[in-house]
């Protein structure tokens, strides 16, 4: 969850939020009735989940593209990468030298740029890749 005043993020559980009562609290769906303000601020608290319609946070985009600009590995799972500015950080990895691995269950706009792709669900390889450091690394 994210503060909408001052952009600290708190769990659901620091919040003691209950989703069943309160809704997810997504930033494009209005407050309900009687929802409680939290914590210091006092304003509302939103899901830190960003869904088509909302606006990306400023500080993360931000971030998202240094971290694209000096990566040796990104990973890209589970994005179309059509829509942006998701988009534009493979670009600007690639034009930085790194190496880009995309899964995903559809072709996307970058597959012949990238070091490897694997057209599939994200649990198929993410969790054999997991195991395979956490063994690799002791
Ligand atoms: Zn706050």
């Amino acid at each position: 969850m994210r503060c909408l005043a001052c952009d600290r993020l708190y769990t659901s559980q620091e919040v003691r939020r209950d989703t069943n009562r309160w809704r997810p609290g997504y930033r494009s769906q209005n407050s309900v009735v009687r929802q409680p303000a939290y914590l210091t601020c006092g304003d509302r608290l939103a899901s830190s989940v960003v869904n088509f319609g909302d606006s990306l946070p400023e500080k993360e985009v931000e971030l998202s593209g240094q971290h694209a600009r000096r990566c040796d590995l990104m990973l890209v799972l589970g994005s179309s990468l059509v829509v942006e500015p998701a988009a534009s950080l493979v670009r600007l990895a690639l034009k930085s030298g790194a190496r880009v691995v995309l899964i995903n269950q559809g072709k996307t706009p970058y597959d012949k740029a990238a070091t490897l792709q694997a057209w599939t669900g994200i649990s198929e390889v993410i969790s054999s890749a997991v195991e395979w450091v956490q063994r690799e690394l002791g």
